[in-house]
């Protein structure tokens, strides 16, 4: 066998390992897996987020609770107004204290209204990413198994695949398949292809005439452009 009909026979055979791992990877079990994994791997996240919205309301409620009984304890300078009026003090100074107080009250009932609001908002997230998470796990506990299914449906023929392609790699340039490999990494097939109209199958490059002539002999080249191989029939 030719260097060329060797790597030929080597796509052939690979090309048919690669439609069985995108029959995998495109199926339905595999799809439905990594969507539950991938959400069970953000709800952690998501809970983290909630869990510090929560403690951030505990300190801004334990923050207003603290200036309540501030408030609570400036009241008891009320207590003896009678006796003070009746000894003459001012009035109108406690007055505008009174005013003041009541004005912090209200910006406290305020303040606490808008928390309750937000823990209100907090717990109906909660419930939902909780549900959302018990659904999630139960995909991923059933499709985990499914997908293992798929794939070790697929295993037999595989392996019977790849140590086919290992016994053609043997009569194979070791450097072109180096290249071959690093291109099958990177999802790229076919990666190598018959020459047309003195162009690179692949990209359309127009071959220069030094590399057409290194055709001619029945090499196999690499295209300048794409770095994936050219043959001529
Ligand atoms: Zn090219």
């Amino acid at each position: 066998m030719t260097e060329l009909e060797v790597l030929l026979q080597y796509q052939e055979v690979d090309g048919k390992l690669r439609g069985i791992e995108q029959k995998i990877s495109s199926s339905d079990e595999r799809k439905k897996y990594f969507s539950a994994k991938k959400f069970l791997e953000k709800a952690s996240e998501k809970l983290e987020i909630l869990d510090n919205k929560a403690v951030s309301l505990e300190r801004s409620a334990t923050a207003l609770t603290k200036k309540y009984i501030a408030l609570a304890k400036s009241l008891d300078e009320f207590a003896g107004l009678d006796d003070l009026v009746a000894q003459g003090a001012d009035i109108s100074f406690y007055k505008k204290q009174a005013l003041s107080v009541s004005e912090q009250l209200k910006g406290i009932k305020g303040e606490l209204s808008q928390i309750v609001s937000a823990v209100q908002a907090i717990q109906k997230e909660y419930a939902a990413l909780k549900q959302q998470t018990i659904t999630a796990q139960k995909q991923f506990k059933e499709y985990k198994v499914k997908y293992n299914e798929v794939k070790e449906g697929n295993a037999e023929e595989m392996a019977k695949l790849e140590k086919e392609l290992a016994k053609i790699e043997k009569g194979a340039d070791p450097q072109i398949m180096t290249k071959y490999k690093a291109k099958r990494r990177e999802k790229i097939f076919p990666i190598i292809g018959k020459l047309r109209d003195n162009r690179c199958p692949f990209c359309g490059m127009d071959l220069p005439i030094a590399l057409q002539s290194r055709l001619s002999d029945g090499k196999v080249i690499e295209c300048d452009s794409c770095h994936r191989f050219i043959y001529k029939g």
